[in-house]
């Protein structure tokens, strides 16, 4: 039956050491039924849309070979270090794809396992509806993601504050290998156990590494690398990711754990949705700095395969970080010069850059809508454009960009690729999930569907491109 849905699943995880997993059946669902369903990343996967069932995209039937595993992992929750592994979640096997891609498949709010702590580990309708929408966003907006397949209805409730209707979300990475699944193998100080992981690791992230006799340095270094560039992409389109624990880090670099997360609207960067981070960890400003902290960490577990000799290793790793704060910083500047329209680069790029956000700050501008505007003199121009250092600014730019040899057009050209015209708002995300709670799923598929192509500028964009007038400061919530 599932083989005709075209799953071509192996289970090369599991060949891990038994500690790194648990096996764990997924609940049934009593009466399943899908609300989303991804098709181009169902066909991009190699299955067949039209033959996709509820039960099996519940889990509540099992595609072919699928050996569904939750997966152990430790992690620093707000800098406090913890055992955990998933505890709603369970990796049903790695989809081999007609491209012959290996992409983690995995069932999200299945039920317990495991690891679940006391948790239920079951998921409402709104939050696995809310990943489905900013995951995909991310993907069109060009950031390195994991994807949602689909959205399905249990048909059994789940209990939190009200009484939710469950749903199971699939989900897809390249894979869930996280900087936790590293410290919970540092933690056993099983070090045979850490080497097969980190083999595993490079033979799944980093195949060109494989046969280095530095191979864990190099690793590491790719790991520094990918994460610093995405940290990066969030930052220059005002991603908050909001529970940036070293659970939530993946090895591949991409982004993953859709909770708290929003997208910023002022431009301010003590930022900051969700609503269990008092402190602030996880605000807009801090994410290059808490991914440099979480990077550390991952350091810290390679540490008795980068060389015998502790001292020696330590340097090694030391001597790694200290590439962070270089790759942010020319991943971040270089895509604030296409934000810009900077084709080249000249030494005062950078001032240019963060006194243009000074100036929003000050002006609490629209940090999409601004560079936008910027880019389109059909969109609307702020008022604050009028304001002296704004147009003193301006003048710099506009010299800087004549001083260019590219022109006026591909300077244009570039910034339109590089500044959204729609992001997932936060109150036309609330208002989908509200509709589709409702029973009404054409505003949901709508905004799906005008998220897909965030760069492209058109009449249907414009009702979505507004932040919310609601003047109560916008929160999100995780774990539910
Ligand atoms: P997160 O903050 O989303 O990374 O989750 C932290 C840990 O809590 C992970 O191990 C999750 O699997 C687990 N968790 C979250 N929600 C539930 C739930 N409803 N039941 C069981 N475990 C959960
Ligand atoms: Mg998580
Ligand atoms: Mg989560």
């Amino acid at each position: 039956m599932s083989l005709e849905q075209g799953w071509n699943l192996d289970n090369s995880y599991c060949q891990l050491p038994e500690v790194f997993f648990a096996e764990t059946d997924p609940e049934k669902a009593v009466s399943p039924k899908v609300v989303l369903l991804n098709k181009n990343l169902a066909e991009s996967l190699g299955l067949q849309v039209e033959k996709l069932n509820p039960e099996v995209l519940s889990g509540s039937e099992l595609p072919e070979r699928a050996e569904p595993i939750a997966q152990a992992y430790a992690g620093h929750q707000f800098g406090n270090f913890t055992m955990l592994g998933d505890g709603r979640a369970i990796l049903l096997g790695e989809q081999i794809t007609p491209s012959g891609e290996r992409i983690d498949i995995g069932l999200k709010g299945s039920g317990s396992t495991a690891f679940s702590r006391g948790g239920d580990g079951l998921a409402g309708l709104g939050p696995m509806l809310r990943e489905y929408i900013i995951s995909e966003a991310m993907h069109a907006l060009g950031i390195p993601t994991s994807r949602s397949l689909s959205v399905t209805l249990t048909g059994n409730d789940v209990y939190r504050e009200d009484v939710l209707p469950g749903a199971v979300l699939i989900r897809t990475a390249s894979s869930y290998l996280r900087v936790g699944t590293f410290q919970y193998a540092a933690a056993r100080q099983v070090t045979e156990d850490l080497g097969t992981l980190a083999d595993y690791a490079i033979e799944r992230h980093y195949p060109e590494a494989a046969t280095e006799n530095n191979r864990y340095e190099l690793l590491l270094a790719n790991v520094i690398e990918r994460q610093a560039a995405l940290v990066a992409k969030w930052q220059l389109v005002g991603f908050i990711h909001g529970v940036m624990n070293t659970d939530n880090v993946t090895i591949s670099g991409e982004t993953i754990d859709y909770g708290p997360c929003a997208f910023m609207d002022e431009y301010d960067p003590e930022t900051v949705f969700s609503s269990i981070d008092v402190n602030g960890r996880y605000k807009y400003g801090n994410q290059p700095g808490i991914t440099s902290w979480n990077l550390a960490r991952f350091a810290e577990t390679l540490l008795p395969l980068l060389d015998k000799n502790q001292d020696t290793a330590i340097q090694i790793a030391e001597k790694q970080l200290a590439q962070f704060g270089k790759v942010f910083e020319r991943e971040w500047l270089n895509g604030m010069r296409a934000k810009l329209g900077l084709l080249d680069e000249k030494p005062e790029d950078e001032a240019l850059a963060k006194e243009l956000l000074l100036i929003m700050k000050d002006m609490r501008a629209d940090y999409t809508n601004t560079f936008r505007a910027l880019t389109e003199k059909s969109a609307e121009q702020p008022n604050w454009f009028a304001k002296d250092a704004f147009r003193q600014w301006r003048v710099k730019w506009d010299d800087r960009r004549n001083q260019q040899v590219a022109s006026a057009e591909a300077s244009y050209g570039v910034m339109r690729l590089s500044n959204p015209v729609v992001i997932p708002r936060n109150h036309r995300v609330e208002e989908a999930i509200k509709a589709a709670e409702n029973g009404d799923l054409s505003v949901l598929h709508k905004l799906n569907q005008v998220l897909s192509t965030p760069y492209a500028s058109s009449k249907e964009q414009d009702p979505y491109t507004r932040p919310s007038i609601s003047s109560a400061p916008y929160q999100t919530y995780c774990g539910t």
